[in-house]
């Protein structure tokens, strides 16, 4: 029998099981996955979750009975540590191997943290990427608490939009000139900052943190403009790098993440990788996206390519935010774009973003209606005119007939 081995247990993997099970595919599939839970969301760990206001059992994307329904092998609290694509075995840490035909790698991405030599492993240091990093971090996030919170990316002002609502005293430093800085149109960052003020988030943009202080435990912070803080906890949002050791000491390409074919294969014709650990070919260059909707996308090509069809993966991005009761919903690539034009009616409010006379980006803030037309404008290759998309008057469901 076939055998399909899956190193993750994260977004990627659990929507190529399911891709695979649907499918009839009838090859035998393990899972290997280092953390000691089935596949669960990562979205909801900064935003319902962390508030409270969604249970554990949600986060699961099936129950184990589902597993163990379709016969895939789950090995949970196991992690991959070696490939020998000579033999086609995996080594896992309990050092038992595992032989394969085909192998995927959807192994996701670290955390960056920050070195010990500023602070960064005392306690109530935080990062956000798992279930566990959530629940470390719950209990201190109590009415009265003082955090500061390093970088201004989704993962920093989703924790700071719940810290503020739990009643912590929030600080959010930012070295880069303005939040959002890496994925965002000046337009957004101003949106968002404002939506922060608003709710009493102390927003610090242009400064860096110099250190993090305390004996075991942080109590304070030092800034890059000089400023001392006295501080409770503190969260590290500072961006994720793609995990790609097992890959690498396999020998496979690496180009900002596990470089694979517009297939989903790497550069090793039996292994595959889908999810925030794989660069996809784009154009001329290549791209890493980090998004449940890329991680389903590319683990579905995945599938169908192990099924022996020939799919190819063009990314069609999206990504959504939630903070406070703004939902941030973004469509398509703004890399290169030249303006942007701004649709508002009533509370609703959409970003829309032109390369030339082409529409290649949508950010809505709160604005549905927007974000589904738009999205689905820049998916058939249309642009209207940015005066017909931004006209509170315009029908915009009829731009896509037009
Ligand atoms: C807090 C948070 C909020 C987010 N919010 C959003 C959002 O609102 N919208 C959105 O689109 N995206 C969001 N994302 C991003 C999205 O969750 C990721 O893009 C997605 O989870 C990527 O899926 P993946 O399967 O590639 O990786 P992951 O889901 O990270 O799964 C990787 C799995 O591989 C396991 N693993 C790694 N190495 C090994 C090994 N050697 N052996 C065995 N197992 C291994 C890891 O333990 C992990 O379980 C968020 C992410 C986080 C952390």
């Amino acid at each position: 029998m076939h055998r399909i081995v899956i190193v993750g247990g994260g977004q990627a993997a659990s929507a190529l099981i399911a891709k695979l099970v649907a499918e009839g595919c009838d090859a035998k599939i393990t899972l290997v996955c280092a953390e000691p839970r089935l596949p669960y969301q990562r979205p909801p760990l900064s935003k319902a979750y962390l508030l409270g206001e969604m249970a554990e059992d949600r986060l699961y994307f099936r129950p184990a009975a589902w597993y163990d329904e379709h016969g895939v092998d789950v090995r949970l609290g196991t992690r991959a540590t070696g490939i020998d694509t000579a033999a086609r075995t995996l080594r896992l840490d309990g050092g038992d191997t595992l032989p394969y035909d085909d192998l995927v790698l959807t192994t996701g991405a670290h955390p960056r943290s920050l070195p010990a030599s500023i602070g960064g492993t005392l306690g109530n240091v935080f990062a956000v990427r798992d279930l566990d990093d959530a629940d470390a971090m719950e209990p201190a996030f109590r009415d009265g608490a003082r955090a500061l919170i390093i970088g201004g990316g989704y993962i920093g002002l989703e924790a700071a939009a719940v810290a503020a609502k739990r009643g912590v005293s929030v600080t959010l430093v930012e070295a880069a000139d303005r939040i959002l800085q890496r994925v965002a149109a000046p337009e957004t960052s101003d949106f968002f900052r404002a939506l922060h003020l608003s709710h009493g988030v102390d927003i610090r943009e242009g400064v860096g943190l110099t250190a993090l202080t305390g004996d075991d435990v942080v109590t304070g912070a030092t800034l890059s403009d000089g400023t001392t803080l006295d501080i409770d906890f503190a969260i590290v949002g500072v961006g994720i790098a793609p995990a790609t050791a097992l890959a690498e000491g396999a020998g496979l390409t690496i180009d900002n993440g596990i470089a694979t074919d517009a297939h989903g294969r790497t550069s090793d014709p039996q292994i595959w990788a889908a999810g925030d650990c794989a660069s996809t070919p784009l154009g001329d260059g290549r791209v890493r996206i980090e998004s449940v909707g890329n991680a389903i996308d590319q683990a579905e090509i995945v599938a169908h390519n192990l099924l022996g069809r020939d799919v190819t993966y063009t990314p069609k991005p999206w990504f959504w935010s939630d903070q406070y009761d703004v939902k941030l919903q973004i469509a398509g690539l703004n890399t290169g774009y030249d303006a942007i034009h701004v649709r508002q009616v009533a509370d609703a409010r959409s970003h829309w973003y032109y390369r030339g006379d082409q529409l290649i980006a949508i950010d809505s803030l709160s604005d549905t209606r927007g974000y589904m037309v738009g999205k689905r404008l820049i998916e058939m290759g249309k642009s209207p005119a940015p005066d017909v998309v931004t006209h509170p008057d315009t029908n915009l469901k009829a731009l896509l007939k037009a």
